[in-house]
C-alpha cells in the first residue's frame, strides 16, 4: 500500500470581483496539478468563455431543476445571477485523491464549510477599496452601474471575510502568489488528508 496516498484537499478561494483572483488560480492552477471545480451558472457567457471549461452555461429553469434534484453542493445568487458547485464531481474527484480548487463566493464558500471539514478558504483582499475601484474601472468590462453593485458587494464580502483560514492582501501580484502557493502546501501537510498513514507506518 503507498502510505503517502492522501485525501484529496477541497481549496476554496473568494476574493471580490478585481482583486486578482483569476489570475492567481491560474498560477496555482500551472503551477499545481489541481482540478478545477466547474461550477454552472444562468449568467450569459463571456467573450472566450466555453461552455463546459469556464463554466456550464443553463437557462434559469435548467439550474432551478438541478437545485430542485439536489445536485448542487452549494448554491447562491451572485450579481443578479445563480451559480452553482455540482456536487457529483466534487465527491469524485476528492474520493480519487485530487486537490480540488473552487472560486466561489462567500455565501457558497459558508455553505460548503458546512459539508467539507477539511477544506481551506483562502480569502483575497484587495489593497484598498479606492485600488479595486480603479481596477474595475480600467479592466473596461463594466458599465458605471455594475461597478457600483461590485463595489457594494465587495464591501459586503470583506465584511463577512473573517472566519477565513487565511488572507492574502493582493497589492503585488508575486508576492500574493508567493504567500497562497506557500500556504497551499502547508495546508498538503495536514494530517487530516492523511488519516491512514499513522496505521500503516505501525503495521509493517
Ligand atoms: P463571474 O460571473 O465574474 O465569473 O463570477 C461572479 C462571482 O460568482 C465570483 O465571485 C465567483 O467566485 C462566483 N461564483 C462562481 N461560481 C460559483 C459557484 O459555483 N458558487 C458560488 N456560490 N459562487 C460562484
Amino acid at each position: 500500500m503507498d502510505f503517502t496516498k492522501r485525501m484529496g484537499l477541497p481549496f476554496i478561494i473568494c476574493a471580490p470581483s478585481g482583486t486578482g483572483k483569476t489570475t492567481l488560480i491560474q498560477k496555482l492552477c500551472q503551477e499545481f496539478p489541481f482540478s478545477f471545480s466547474i461550477s454552472c451558472t444562468t449568467r450569459a457567457p463571456r467573450v472566450g468563455e466555453i461552455d463546459g471549461k469556464d463554466y456550464y452555461f443553463l437557462t434559469k429553469e435548467q439550474f432551478e431543476e438541478k437545485k430542485d434534484n439536489g445536485d448542487f453542493a452549494e448554491w447562491a445568487c451572485v450579481h443578479d445571477n445563480y451559480y452553482g458547485t455540482p456536487l457529483k464531481p466534487l465527491q469524485e474527484q476528492l474520493d480519487a485523491g485530487h486537490d480540488l480548487l473552487f472560486d466561489i463566493d462567500v455565501q457558497g464558500a459558508a455553505q460548503l464549510s458546512l459539508s467539507l471539514p477539511n477544506a481551506q478558504f483562502i480569502f483575497i483582499h484587495p489593497p484598498s477599496l479606492q485600488v479595486l475601484e480603479e481596477r474595475l474601472v480600467n479592466r473596461c468590462t463594466d458599465t458605471p452601474e455594475t461597478i457600483a453593485k461590485r463595489l457594494k458587494n465587495a464591501h459586503a464580502e470583506i465584511n463577512a471575510s473573517h472566519w477565513f483560514d487565511a488572507w492574502i492582501v493582493n497589492n503585488d501580484l508575486n508576492e500574493a502568489y508567493d504567500a497562497l502557493r506557500s500556504f497551499y502546501i502547508s495546508c498538503t501537510l495536514s494530517p487530516r488528508l492523511h488519516k491512514n498513514l499513522i496505521s500503516t507506518l505501525l503495521s509493517q
